[in-house]
């Protein structure tokens, strides 16, 4: 699995870089970067919270 963001519903307020800043990133111009989609068994709890954490709804999960 691996993680995709809608770009045109995040709203780059950050949530997901402060819960799991390796694979999220805002930069300084608040443009928010997927580092590292990929899925692990090492990320998965906190990449699931940052999905169910996000307000616009715009990360999921894809095989
Ligand atoms: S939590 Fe959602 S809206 Fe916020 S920066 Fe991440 S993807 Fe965008």
């Amino acid at each position: 699995m691996r993680v995709q963001v809608d770009f045109g519903l995040c709203e780059s307020n950050g949530i997901c870089a402060g819960l799991i800043p390796e694979v999220f990133d805002l930069d300084a111009r608040d443009d928010l970067h997927v580092l590292s989609p990929d899925v692990t068994p090492q990320n998965e709890t906190r990449i699931r919270e940052a999905v169910r954490q996000c307000p616009r709804q715009a990360i999921s999960l894809v095989e």
